[in-house]
Parts: structure tokens; C-alpha cells; sequence
């Protein structure tokens, strides 16, 4: 076998539609349900927030789904992105597994998340949508709005989780750059921001009180519509081009994965990555582990529900089955932000409930540590999300070494950490703690699901 690191794919090559893997599924996810009626949700209840197209996305079944032209047009601007095979790190594990990665880091946001983004701006703006507001954690799905909005000419506001807007200045500046409005939240601006603020004035914010936010201006005005960058169908569907432009890079390498590995905040770059290999599977094909990677201390896929909840704090969503940690579940302030959500993507969980999956939890430390192995070995500085995934790689790599086997793993590099800088600082001083989860506040936010019958 050649020493070749790099499968680089011509523009040719491109995918042309995204994967849905609801077409091959053994059995259909659960519906989505209206909060007051509890009844089946359609494509009408959810008019206020989305534009149709993407309504319609969201309840498909087609395996296939055209990208528009001027979609791949900006795409092409980074894809199809990369795939290195990690022959350093490999080198440094001594292992005789083949590690693979794919990285999405890329893109001019730095991480997998302008994949949806340009989508999703497109198909606003043909909807004759002005504005789009959204929420973001540590910053990457605001960056990848904000410059999808630059390319169509959509303003775009940010209610950016407080914690986060202290923390990482330089991604609210990037936002902005790009034209965007960022404000933290909680924030004045809002009913459900007064009430959080209300009840605690220097409120760290969340994930889910930032949707709520979002939402309620969404909902407001006619011109206006919400996006949301993780977790709903649409979002993992525009994901599926890294799984399959992966998939074609590997028949170049000459392998196929054993393994396959993902970290999972709300699902999203895990689904790009993994959804198209699944999918050949349960047609008949070759068939790969799956391996979802969660931080230890926010364990949705792990230690969460498999129930109705809600999608935000302040209860303005749909319920969706999921696993969840509870829709009022305040995660410890750990450092990979993007993965901080209390649900999973409801198809990622309807996927762990058909065994189709193995999810698995590491604290942050560990992950950091394989992140700094892989940056000195590759020269690329992970994401702290990222490093998730990294960490289990490794541990897929170590466990060949162990067992003697040469496996290949293939697994998705969804960022870099450039803007996380002051995560590795911290790592490096040894300010870098592993936070463990409240029981008690998991127990409580467990208690507080919605009932829906079954
Ligand atoms: C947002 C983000 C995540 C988590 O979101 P998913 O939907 O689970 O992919 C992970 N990594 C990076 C780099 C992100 O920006």
C-alpha cells in the first residue's frame, strides 16, 4: 500500500442529493407532537418558525434529496473537504490500525456547520425571508449563520448563551463580522429572557433558554423565521454530504471502516458522518460499528431518557422523542460548548434505540489529552468537541493495538480549535477540571418530562 495521507475528491464529485436515512430504516422514528393537543404536529404548526421547503424536508421519507445548485455553488467554495489518513498519529499509538479522519474544518466557519447553514439561508431566502434568528452555544453555529446570511443577504441575529459571549470574544467578533447581531442571553429583549434574568440577574444562560429566545422574535414577526443548527432532521440531512463524499474517499484509499466514530452534541456532524454508512448497511452492504462520543458531563445518549421533552427552556417547541437529560437540565460549564444541549437528535436516539449504534461517554481531561497527541502528531488543533471523537479513535486504535487486530477507523475531525484557544490555555494550567453533573438536578429535570402516553 502507498504511504498517501491525503484522498482529495474532485469538484466533480460533489454529492448531487442528501442522504435520508429514513427511507432505510427498519421502522419509522416516533411523530412529532403538538405540546397542547399532543396530537401528530403538521407541516402547518411549524409554518411560523421554518420555511416550507425545509418543512418539508423535516417529515420526508425520500431517500434522496436534490441540493439546489446555488447551494453546491458555495459548497464548493471547501468541499468536497478532505480525507488524511493519520499515519503520525497511528505511528505515535503504535497501533496497527488504520486511522482515518475527515475534517471539516475547512469550511471559512471552521467546522462542519455552514454545511446546513448555506442550506438552510438558501431556502429562507427563496421563501422571501428577510431575517433569521437563531441561538448558539460557543459560537460555531452563529459564525456559520452569520456567513450564510453575508452570502444571501439575510440579516441574521444571535442570542449567544451569556457564559459564551463572556468566554470566547473573538467568536461574537467573527459574528459580527460577517454582518450578524449577537446578543447574550438572557437577554432583556425577550419575555422568556426577562423571566430567566428575573429569577437570576448574572444568569449564565443555556443552550435552552437561548432557543427560547429565538423562537419567541421567530414567531413574532411575518419576515422572520428561526433556524436551528443541530438536532432536527433537515439539519442532519444537509450533514450527509461529509458521510458520503467519506465514503468515496475511502474506495479511494482502498479500505472500508471497521469503526466509525462521532462526538455528539445534538447529533448533527455525528449524522453527516455516519447516516451514509448506516444506510449502505441496512441496504445490504458493508457494515461498520458506529461509535457516538458525548462528554461525561452532559450524557444525553448515555445516562438521558428515551421520552417526549421538550426542545427549549421555557417550553415554546414541539415535543420530539429523544434522549434527553430533561428540558430544565443546566449542564457544568465544560469547554466543549457545542456540546452542551440536554436532548439528542431525535433520529440519532430513535438510531441508539434500534441498536443501529453504540454511544459512549468520556470526561473532558482525557479528551483534551488525545486532542494535544493528535495536534502534535497531525498539526491540526481539534475543536474541544472534536477532541471527543479524537478520544475515541484512540481508544478504538489502542484496543486494536491491544487485541493485535488491524482494524481501520475512520472518524470525524468536525473542527478546528482555533478560537477555542483559551480551552487548551486552561487545559495546560491545569485549570481544566472534570465537572461531574448535579444528580439531584438530573433527577429533578428528569421528573419534570412532560406525560404523554404511551
Ligand atoms: C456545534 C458543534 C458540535 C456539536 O453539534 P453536533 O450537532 O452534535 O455536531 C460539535 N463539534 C463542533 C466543532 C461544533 O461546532
Amino acid at each position: 500500500m502507498s504511504n498517501q495521507v491525503k484522498f482529495v475528491l474532485d469538484e466533480s464529485r460533489l454529492p448531487k442529493a442528501w442522504y435520508n436515512i429514513v427511507a432505510d430504516l427498519p421502522a419509522p422514528p416516533p411523530p412529532v407532537l403538538h405540546p397542547g393537543t399532543l396530537q401528530p404536529v403538521g407541516p402547518d404548526d411549524l409554518a411560523p418558525l421554518f420555511p416550507m421547503s425545509l418543512i418539508m424536508q423535516e417529515v420526508s421519507s425520500e431517500r434522496e434529496i436534490g441540493i439546489p445548485e446555488p447551494v453546491r455553488d458555495i459548497y464548493r467554495q471547501w468541499r468536497p473537504s478532505p480525507l488524511y489518513r493519520a499515519r503520525r498519529l497511528e505511528k505515535a499509538l503504535d497501533t496497527p490500525a488504520r486511522i482515518y479522519y475527515k475534517y471539516e474544518g475547512v469550511s471559512p466557519a471552521g467546522s462542519h456547520k455552514p454545511n446546513t447553514a448555506v442550506a438552510q439561508a438558501f431556502y429562507n431566502k427563496e421563501a422571501g425571508v428577510k431575517r433569521i434568528v437563531t441561538e448558539t452555544g460557543a459560537g460555531q453555529w452563529g459564525s456559520s449563520l452569520a456567513l450564510s446570511g453575508a452570502f444571501f443577504g439575510l440579516q441574521i441575529e444571535i442570542f449567544m448563551v451569556r457564559v459564551s459571549y463572556n468566554q470566547k470574544p473573538y467568536r461574537r467578533a467573527l459574528m459580527e463580522s460577517y454582518g450578524a447581531r449577537c446578543v447574550a442571553s438572557p437577554s432583556e429583549e425577550t419575555n422568556s429572557g426577562r423571566m430567566f434574568l428575573a429569577q437570576r440577574a448574572d444568569h449564565p444562560g443555556s443552550l435552552g433558554i437561548a432557543i427560547s429566545e429565538a423562537v419567541e422574535v421567530a414567531a413574532q414577526s411575518d419576515d422572520t423565521k428561526y433556524a436551528l443548527g443541530s438536532v432536527l432532521n433537515h439539519v442532519l440531512l444537509h450533514q450527509t454530504v461529509i458521510g458520503q463524499e467519506a465514503m468515496e474517499q475511502m474506495q479511494m484509499a482502498g479500505d472500508f471502516p471497521d469503526v466509525i466514530v462521532g462526538c455528539t452534541g445534538g447529533g448533527s456532524n455525528f449524522a453527516g458522518i455516519a447516516f451514509p454508512f448506516i444506510g449502505h448497511a441496512l441496504r445490504g452492504g458493508q457494515k461498520a460499528r458506529i461509535v457516538a462520543v458525548e462528554p461525561a458531563a452532559c450524557p444525553s445518549l448515555t445516562k438521558g431518557r428515551y421520552a417526549y421533552d421538550f426542545g427549549d427552556t421555557a417550553h415554546l417547541t414541539p415535543l420530539t422523542k429523544m434522549h434527553t437529560l430533561g428540558s430544565t437540565f443546566v449542564p457544568p460549564g465544560f469547554h466543549a460548548g457545542g456540546l452542551r444541549y440536554h436532548g439528542m437528535a431525535p433520529l440519532v436516539s430513535h438510531c441508539a434505540e434500534l441498536g443501529l449504534l453504540e454511544p459512549r461517554s468520556y470526561a473532558q481531561v482525557t479528551c483534551f489529552d488525545a486532542g494535544v497527541l493528535f495536534a502534535r502528531s497531525e498539526g491540526i488543533v481539534p475543536a474541544p468537541e472534536a477532541n471527543h471523537a479524537v478520544k475515541g479513535a484512540v481508544d478504538e486504535a489502542l484496543r486494536c493495538k491491544a487485541e493485535g487486530k488491524s482494524e481501520t477507523i475512520l472518524f470525524n475531525l468536525c473542527g478546528h480549535g482555533h478560537f477555542d484557544m483559551q480551552a487548551y490555555m486552561d487545559y495546560f494550567g491545569g485549570k481544566l477540571l472534570d465537572q461531574q453533573y448535579d444528580e439531584a438536578e438530573l433527577a429533578m429535570a428528569l421528573a419534570g418530562l412532560p406525560s404523554v402516553g404511551a
